[in-house]
């Protein structure tokens, strides 16, 4: 029998009443490993109610009292990193080191969010008008939901999570059916630091549990992160029912490399950025911009470190590249090189061809050259371990194929001329810029978001605009009666 994956309602597991479910496999060994319980409307609703409960609670907990909370949880998930990243690898397949640090890269935002605090102070404006003050609050907004992709089950819930919680939200995370096991594990850690029941929830589920969440009044707003159709779909959906809505969606992230760029330097950046987490990673680098006579070098130079990547199941250390999430999405990948060769790309190595393990969901390195922007290797977020490099004459020309493309989440430029690298900043429409580093992710103190298709809505994702998504302000404008004009004597002197 295989092991049931349920919800996480009113600080505890429950059992759904769908009767729904979906497979989740160990992608490494190709075997299914557990079965996840899709929620029911009923089942979402229960789940919000409790949320509601909770946040009329835990919003009047004392700032201090959340930060104590948010210290506990983040010492409990320093000291469980290890057991989470195996949780982490062996439903979605990643190398165990690049669990790790997907789970430090959250464990930022939760240490961002201890010091809520000091992030919601307010302003204050004394003597406004005479006798009056003016001052500013910040207040959460209730019950907030998340809604996550499978390739970050830890991460991108704690880039929502703590800061709706350390604001004082409850928050009801609707995972990947994936990989929804982290999810759970979250959960009982925050239970553990000592946060209220009901403010952490978990719904697991698929687009009816979604749907009940985007259309439900409680629901005061939604994050969501995942692929850009998705992304649409979430923001047009939830804004029509009256929420706040943050909707991050796919990415196509180009590198530039300049012809005085180090090559062995863009080189390694490339491969790991376009390979790391067999690609799917949202920040991966897909395409690489080869401007003027560097394409040559820089296409030797990647091919050359490929065959020194060890592909295999990410919980042996030695591994460098793990499987895809499924059978299926291999396959797509797959048929993706198949396109480029046919339309004319350049299979400098192509990954059907590997030497892989005969189970679980492998797919070798995909290098394509000669790429033009036509192609659906191109035009299309493939996901998966291909990197495309596609030749352009001149910086401008560059320059113009990443302003073109509807994608905009993250890009990068290598180079040794400061001044290039601070006019690629200037000029090109992209949310998250790297100089020299393949893949910006911003720290938890700043925030994190892509431009045109892939942001819906006008919040970015973490750090202060986090913090700002989750709360609302309300100025208060404020005036005293005179102390002197009191009837009761105050001791206070009449005339001053
Ligand atoms: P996805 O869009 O398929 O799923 C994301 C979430 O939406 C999941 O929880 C899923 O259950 C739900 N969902 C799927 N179909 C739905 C539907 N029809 N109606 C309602 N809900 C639905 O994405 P994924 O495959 O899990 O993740 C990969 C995608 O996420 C890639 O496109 C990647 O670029 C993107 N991503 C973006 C970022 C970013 O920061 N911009 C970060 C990570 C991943």
């Amino acid at each position: 029998m295989t092991n049931r994956i349920s919800h996480w309602i009113d600080g505890r597991l429950v059992s759904g009443t769908s009767g729904r479910l979906a497979p989740v496999f160990n992608p490494a060994l190709g075997v299914q490993t557990a079965d996840v319980e899709l929620a029911s409307v009923t089942d979402v609703n229960t789940a919000i109610a409790s949320a509601v409960a909770a946040a009329r609670e835990w919003r009047s907990a004392s700032l201090s009292r959340r930060a104590a909370v948010l210290f506990a949880f983040r010492e409990l998930l320093h000291a469980r990193t290890d057991e989470l990243a195996k949780i982490v690898t062996a439903e979605h397949g990643k190398v165990l080191s690049d669990a790790v640090g997907e789970i430090s890269r959250g464990l930022e935002n939760v240490e961002f969010a201890t010091g809520v605090p000091n992030l919601l102070k307010g302003g204050y404006s004394e003597q406004a008008a005479t006798g009056v003050d003016v001052y500013s609050i910040r207040q959460p907004l209730g019950v907030v939901a998340g809604i996550t992709p499978f390739n970050f089950p830890v991460m991108v819930p704690l880039w929502m999570g703590a800061n709706a919680i350390a604001t004082g939200n409850a928050f009801v995370l609707k995972p990947s059916e994936k990989d929804p096991s982290a999810a759970l594990f979250l959960a009982q850690m925050w239970q553990d630091a000592g946060l209220p029941d009901g403010v952490f929830t978990v719904v697991q589920g698929d687009k009816e549990a979604v749907d009940t969440l985007l259309t439900h009044p409680d629901v005061a707003a939604v994050s969501f992160v995942g692929s850009t159709p998705i992304a649409r779909y979430i923001y047009e959906t939830g804004t029509s029912h009256g929420k706040r809505v943050q909707a991050l969606g796919g990415a196509k992230n180009h590198m530039v490399v300049l012809p005085d760029a180090d090559v062995d330097m863009a080189a390694d950046a490339a491969v790991s950025a376009a390979y790391g987490a067999a690609g799917e990673r949202c920040m991966a680098i897909s395409v690489a911009v080869a401007v003027g006579d560097v394409g040559d070098a820089l296409v030797d130079a990647i091919a050359a470190r490929l065959p020194k990547l060890t592909i295999g199941n990410g919980a042996d250390p030695d591994t460098d590249m793990g499987p895809l999430i499924t059978a299926e999405h291999r396959d797509k990948v797959a048929g993706y090189i198949a396109a480029g060769a046919e339309s004319g790309a350049t299979v400098v190595v192509d990954g059907r061809q590997a030497d892989l393990p005969s189970d679980g969901f492998f797919l070798g390195t995909t290098l394509l050259d000669h790429v033009s922007t036509d192609m659906s290797v191109y035009t299309d977020e493939i996901f998966g371990p291909v990197l495309s490099v596609v030749r352009a004459g001149t910086y401008d020309e560059a320059l113009a194929i990443i302003n073109a493309n509807s994608y905009a989440n993250g890009t990068a430029i290598f180079t040794r001329d400061g001044g290039a690298a601070r006019q690629f900043q200037f000029d090109v429409e992209v949310g998250m810029i790297g100089i020299n580093v393949p893949i910006p992710v911003p720290v938890a103190y700043y925030s994190f978001g892509g431009w045109k298709d892939s942001l819906f809505g006008d919040s970015h994702m973490y750090g202060p605009e986090g913090i700002n998504f989750y709360t609302r302000g309300k100025v208060v404008t404020s005036r005293w009666p005179d102390p002197a004009t009191s009837t009761v004597d105050l001791g206070f002197p009449r005339t001053r």
